[in-house]
């Protein structure tokens, strides 16, 4: 019985094996083809100034519009890209495509002062990471003080002395760099004294517990006194209520994203709302989408 039972757990292993497997090849199929064909698209989620209220930057934010499954979500295809190493022509494909956008908004609308764009770990492992961003950044003209690069602390962990050789000289070209998911990874502590980065993002699910969960209100309260303390800007991450918002502001949190003042949006829907204008906050006006 044992052994019939241990049969049919095989066999109900593989199938799910073989059908994962199969998603993952239809997905790296789709994605070599969705490179060559434009699939990809960015949308743009505001970082919001607490104190200003201003929009000040926004992350761009990949999605691949698929002919048939519709407009497909980056938890989908991440992993894949990663594993598969797709997310490199990605993620060149990501930089430049917000920079072009950012470039073009500082000189149309003076839209935009800084623009936000995650880095995989994977990317770290090309021996040319630097010198491909900083062609981009050549190519489409943007200033390097404009872009900010967003990495998790498992990027900078799986090899703590080249990543930190890549970020110094990121940070000496005047790209602005943050840790992103802060609070999830391991090692914060030492590393946010050692790597050149100026701000950390306070993962989402620390700010959700706000208000009811202590611990959560204490770390958050802890992190941003710490960042703070060492000079560093703190962003927090899926705000979405008035109370957390109100927590946050107490807390002198600097920048905050979140659905509470919008979900990530197309480029255009950015445009109405509004943003930095030549160092003056534009009215802000939330759209509904
Ligand atoms: P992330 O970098 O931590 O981005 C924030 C994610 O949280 C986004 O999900 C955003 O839509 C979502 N979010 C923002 N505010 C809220 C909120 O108030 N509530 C909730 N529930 N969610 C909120 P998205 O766009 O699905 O992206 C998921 C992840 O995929 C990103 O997490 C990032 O790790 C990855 N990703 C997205 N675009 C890129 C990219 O161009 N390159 C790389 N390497 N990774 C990317
Ligand atoms: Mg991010
Ligand atoms: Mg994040
Ligand atoms: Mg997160």
């Amino acid at each position: 019985l044992a052994k019939e039972r241990g049969k049919n757990n095989y066999q109900f292993y593989t199938k799910e094996m073989t059908a994962r497997s199969l998603e993952r090849m239809t997905i790296e199929r789709g994605l070599r083809h969705a490179l060559l064909n434009n699939e990809l698209l960015l949308h743009y989620q505001p970082q919001i100034d607490s104190s200003s209220g201003c929009i000040v930057s926004a992350e761009a934010l990949v999605r691949w519009q698929h002919p048939e499954w519709g407009l497909v979500s980056p938890i989908r295809f991440i992993s894949v890209a990663e594993e598969t190493g797709l997310i490199v022509p990605i993620g060149i494909w990501v930089l430049r495509t917000a920079c072009l956008q950012t470039k073009a908004w500082q000189e149309n609308h003076g839209l935009l002062s800084q623009v936000a764009v995650n880095l995989s770990a994977r990317q770290f492992l090309e021996h040319d990471l630097f010198e491909t961003i900083k062609a981009v950044l050549e190519e489409t003209g943007l200033n390097p003080s404009s872009l900010e690069l967003e990495i998790t602390e498992s990027a900078v962990m799986q090899d703590p002395e080249r990543t930190l050789a890549i970020l110094q000289q990121l940070q000496e070209l005047g790209i602005r760099l943050s840790i992103d998911d802060f609070g999830t990874g391991y090692s914060s502590l030492t590393y946010l004294r050692r790597f050149p980065v100026h701000s950390v993002k306070i993962d989402r699910s620390f700010v959700q517990d706000i208000p009811n969960d202590e611990g959560s209100m204490t770390l958050v309260r802890a992190i941003i006194a710490l960042a703070h303390e060492l000079k560093l800007d703190v962003t927090a991450e899926g705000v979405e209520t008035e109370a957390q918002l109100a927590f946050l502001k107490t807390q002198q949190c600097d920048l905050l994203q979140g659905y509470l003042y919008s979900r990530p949006v197309t480029a255009a829907q950015l445009e109405i709302m509004g943003g930095e204008i030549n160092g003056q906050c534009a009215p802000y006006r939330k759209i509904s989408s």
